[in-house]
């Protein structure tokens, strides 16, 4: 008999483990996703911003699926695992499995303020994306026909909560659209001094990175007329004002929100198989702790078995893709009775882009700083080949040739669809 595997979520792991158990002996998978795509976080900001079109960062799993036999997709949301039962109660039915795979990422951390929750634009999803772009949008025609003084302030002021490489990223793009492209879209707005603000609870941006990247991305934005305010706390947003935990207050329409994610929690997982940021405790083989046939992988899973991150992984698309890839191995050993092989992270580095020419990459085999043009063109590559397949990648290719040529995009369309019950 076949073995069922059903995974919750298509991301970067989920996808990985379903693409290596195509065509496997003896395994049929079920892919189960909220959406009916994939899609690439590391370039939702260029999409939030204008300079992608969402098709360029997204696909849709069926078409992924076509010609591997042994693979399903089934569009809904996780609700319930009943595990005495091996099954799972979805938003539109019910599987059972053989082994259950919870791949789910991670959703935005508002840390409990609620007027944050309502009122902020976070960037997790593509619909995220889409409300931020048409949002950034809407409030700067409107700032355009503002007549108060005080409100045209607030619609031409931007604070960016999170200095992260999410944070950090669409700080320089704002910068370079206001430099290349604000008067030339909006000449009402000539003269008018567009601030943006880019603020963070820690001592340094990119926090995880090494001094120098974070050294130069703190210099870069500066030089970028980006007003960094670093040890600053958010504590609330009131009225169309950021209220810090030292009493400090910026007035404005637009907070974005890259400061934090955190895991899901599902009914039928117990409390004690939690962890750090509600990541799910897993083995050396990324089984959920005190379970028998559930596993999580990527950035819902806390595994500190790894002798080189006793603290757990960072939550990162290269940990996310090789959990996915080794836990595909374990299957197919499992149903051909071998061996299993247990996890270990090969850290390919990390980076984040700044501007146009600007990026820091930390690269850790051989240990290397690089910062500046030959980073930056090191994220374009690395970016580029890791999409998902080759149409997407001569997409944004040819968008960012486009880009790069008149520092201009032309995909500042505020679309907003209509929804039919
Ligand atoms: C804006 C942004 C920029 C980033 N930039 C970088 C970067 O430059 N480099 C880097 O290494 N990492 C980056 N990351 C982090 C990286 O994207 C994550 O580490 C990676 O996506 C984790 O992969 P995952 O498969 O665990 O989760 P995800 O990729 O988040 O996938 C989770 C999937 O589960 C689905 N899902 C969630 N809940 C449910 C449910 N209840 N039912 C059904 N389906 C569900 C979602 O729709 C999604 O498809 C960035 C993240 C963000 C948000």
């Amino acid at each position: 008999m076949k073995k069922e595997i059903v995974i919750i979520g298509g991301g970067f792991a989920g996808i990985n483990l379903a693409k290596r158990l195509a065509n496997t002996k003896g395994i049929h998978v079920t892919l189960v996703d909220k959406n009916n795509y994939n899609f690439f976080p590391p370039l939702l900001y260029q999409v939030a911003t204008g300079f992608l079109e969402v098709s360029n960062i997204c696909y849709p799993f069926r078409k992924l699926f076509h010609y591997k036999k042994n693979i399903s997709f089934r569009l809904g949301e996780l609700q319930k695992i009943v595990q005495d039962e091996n099954k799972v109660v979805l938003s539109t039915g019910e599987l059972s499995y053989h082994y259950l795979v919870l791949a789910t990422g991670t959703e935005s951390n508002f840390f409990g303020i609620e007027n944050i929750r309502k009122a902020a634009l976070p960037m997790k999803t593509v619909d995220d994306a889409i409300e931020m772009r048409n949002y950034l949008l809407q409030k700067t025609e409107d700032a355009t026909i503002a007549t108060d003084e005080t409100e045209k302030k607030k619609l031409t002021t931007i604070v960016i909560a999170g200095g992260g490489p999410t944070g950090v990223e669409i700080a320089g793009m704002l910068a370079e659209m206001r430099k290349n492209i604000l008067e030339k879209d909006y000449p009402e707005l000539k003269g008018i001094k567009v601030c943006i603000y880019l603020v963070d609870a820690a001592p340094t941006l990119l926090t995880p990175m090494s001094k120098e990247a974070q050294q130069y991305a703190y210099g870069t934005l500066i030089k970028m007329g980006v007003d960094v305010k670093l040890n600053k706390l958010v504590k609330d947003y009131i009225d169309d004002t950021v209220i810090f935990a030292d009493g400090e207050k910026i007035p404005t329409k637009m907070l974005l929100w890259t400061a934090g994610v955190t895991s899901k929690v599902f009914e039928g997982i117990p409390k004690e198989c939690y962890g750090r940021g509600r990541r799910l405790l897993v083995d050396e083989y990324n089984k959920v702790q005190g379970t028998q046939n559930i596993y999580a992988i990527g950035d819902t899973s806390l595994q500190t078995s790894d002798k080189n991150f006793p603290q757990g992984h960072p939550q990162l698309a290269q940990v996310a893709i090789q959990h996915g890839k080794n836990l595909a191995k374990n299957f197919k050993a499992m149903v051909s009775r071998q061996n299993q092989k247990p996890f270990a992270y090969n850290d390919k580095g990390s980076m984040a882009i700044i501007g146009r020419s600007k990026a820091a990459a930390d690269i850790p085999k051989p240990k290397m700083r690089i910062n500046g043009f030959i980073a930056w063109i090191m994220w374009l590559f690395v970016h580029l080949f890791s999409l998902i397949n080759y149409r997407n990648r001569i997409k944004t290719m040819y968008n960012w040739t486009v880009a790069y040529f008149t520092k201009d995009q032309s995909l500042r369309m505020i679309i907003r669809p209509g929804i039919k019950s």
